[in-house]
């Protein structure tokens, strides 16, 4: 399902990060500290009574280099592009500023809907600031208070009134989704090319009806693919577009409509900090994920080559040891096609089932070979274990005390389920649980 998105913008310091981690509240991802992954949040996913969204806070995306207005006017843009609704952010103990005034004007631009939300209303006395805010020209002013927290839900009840119906276009279960996603360059664009035999042709985006709609079907030796759009792979000539943390936004959100991720790295560039940001992001959506070393055709190699460059991808991306690797190159299309039977198995292994009861004679050999841990004289009890989802595939374990559970036993449960079963490409989840 596509979650309708919802973007926060406004001039500096009138509260938008403040907003948006109350929206956001606290959210878990599936692994907590990957060295060199973690981020400041921009993009998230949050609801509100029954619905579900994302929301972005344009004021994470920072462009370095242009004027204070050009920023604003740049984020604005983004939120116009990216969000069906639009929080326009002020600030009720300042009134209306002149910068407020700037971005309305853009905003006047946008059919999507905009809300005008007025924050720093701390207290009820404060509400006579919100007359001024009448004069931005769109519409009601929503009071409200991101350090209180108050006002926050009228504010998202008329924020949820304006989700549109999203037509999601849908593909059948057998239809693979996947998307490619690496720093701009890495030849991602090239890649698809490639598989297609042909260039892609770009049909320009129609203002109002842009849902990122540039999925392409695709099928090869009997099974059907949607390939999804990803940053980079639009070029439109915006400004914001090489920026990192718009690249991340549209890598986000192409990661959460796929089944597989590629991770498209850059032979003649070698690893970079933002490759391992970019397949952090793939991880913790628990998608299934492949390495793709692209521009293998652009290095000297000989017989170690390869040998070599695993061995630095493994030490790179230990978080992803799950990952396979392959070779290719976009511009001789070597091995390009060699893709498909990978897609293909990671994503059967994203979508496995196993039997508990072999599930359960896995874990309990495992126990007898490396007993369980104890801390004060108690030992880890392991009851039952069960798998309670797929994609990515998530089991549950019952003992007498999770308190007891180390993250390095959890890790020997979790490679000894992957040596009896075939979980290569795919993250697989562990929680563990009192018997009650
Ligand atoms: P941003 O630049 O728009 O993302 O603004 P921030 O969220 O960083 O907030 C700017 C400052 O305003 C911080 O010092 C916040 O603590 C403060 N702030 C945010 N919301 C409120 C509020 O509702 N009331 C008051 N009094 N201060 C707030
Ligand atoms: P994107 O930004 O990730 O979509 O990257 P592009 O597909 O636009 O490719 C960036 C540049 O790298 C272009 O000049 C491509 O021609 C080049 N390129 C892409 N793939 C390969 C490859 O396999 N080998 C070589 N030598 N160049 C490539």
């Amino acid at each position: 399902m596509t979650k309708p998105v919802v973007a926060i913008v406004g001039r500096p310091n009138v509260g938008k990060s403040t907003i948006f981690n109350r929206i956001v509240g606290e959210r878990v991802s599936i692994v907590e500290d990957i060295p060199g992954v973690t981020r400041d949040r921009i993009y998230s996913s949050a609801d509100w009574l029954t619905h579900e969204f994302n929301i972005i806070d344009t004021g994470g995306i920072e462009l370095s280099d242009e004027p204070f207005l050009e920023q604003i006017k740049q984020q604005a843009e983004i939120a116009m592009e990216e969000a069906d609704v639009i929080i326009f952010l002020t600030n009720g103990r300042e009134g209306v500023t002149a910068a407020d005034e700037y971005v309305a004007k853009i905003l006047y631009k946008t059919k999507k809907p905009v809300v005008l939300a007025v924050n720093k209303i701390d207290n009820p006395d404060m509400r006579e600031m919100l007359y001024d805010f009448y004069t931005l020209g769109l519409g009601e002013p929503f009071p409200i208070s991101g350090s209180h927290g108050l006002g926050l839900g009228d504010l998202l009840d008329e924020v949820a009134k304006n989700f549109p119906d999203i037509e999601e276009q849908e593909y059948g279960e057998e239809v693979i989704k996947f998307s490619l996603i690496g720093r701009p360059n890495v030849g991602k664009s090239s890649l698809i090319n490639a598989f297609l035999g042909h260039e892609r042709v770009i049909v320009s985006d129609i203002a109002g009806t842009t849902r990122d709609a540039i999925d392409t079907e695709y099928s090869f030796d009997g099974q059907d693919y949607v390939m999804i759009d990803t940053a980079g792979m639009r070029k439109k000539g915006k400004v914001y577009e090489t920026t990192e943390k718009y690249s991340v936004l549209r890598a986000l959100k192409a990661i959460e409509r796929s089944d597989v991720v590629l991770v498209v790295l850059n032979a003649e560039e070698g690893i970079q900090e933002q490759d391992k940001k970019i397949a952090g992001y793939a991880h913790e959506g628990g998608k299934a994920v492949i390495i793709v070393m692209n521009k293998w055709d652009a290095i000297e190699k000989n017989d170690k080559t390869m040998n070599e460059m695993t061995k630095s991808i493994r030490e790179h991306f230990q978080f992803l040891d799950y990952a396979p690797i392959v070779f290719v190159s976009a511009k001789t299309k070597q091995r390009v096609h060699a893709l498909f039977p990978v897609i293909n198995q990671v994503s059967e292994n994203h979508a496995m089932r196993v039997q508990s009861s072999i599930l359960n004679e896995v874990i309990e050999d495992s126990v007898a070979r490396n007993p369980a841990p104890t801390d004060k004289g108690k030992r880890l009890r392991i009851y039952y274990a069960t798998q309670v989802a797929i994609k990515p595939p998530t089991f549950v374990v019952f003992v007498n005390e999770p308190e007891l559970m180390h993250f390095s036993y959890e890790r020997f449960l979790e490679n000894r389920i992957r040596e009896s079963f075939d979980f290569e490409g795919t993250p697989i989840k562990i929680i563990t649980r009192a018997r009650t």
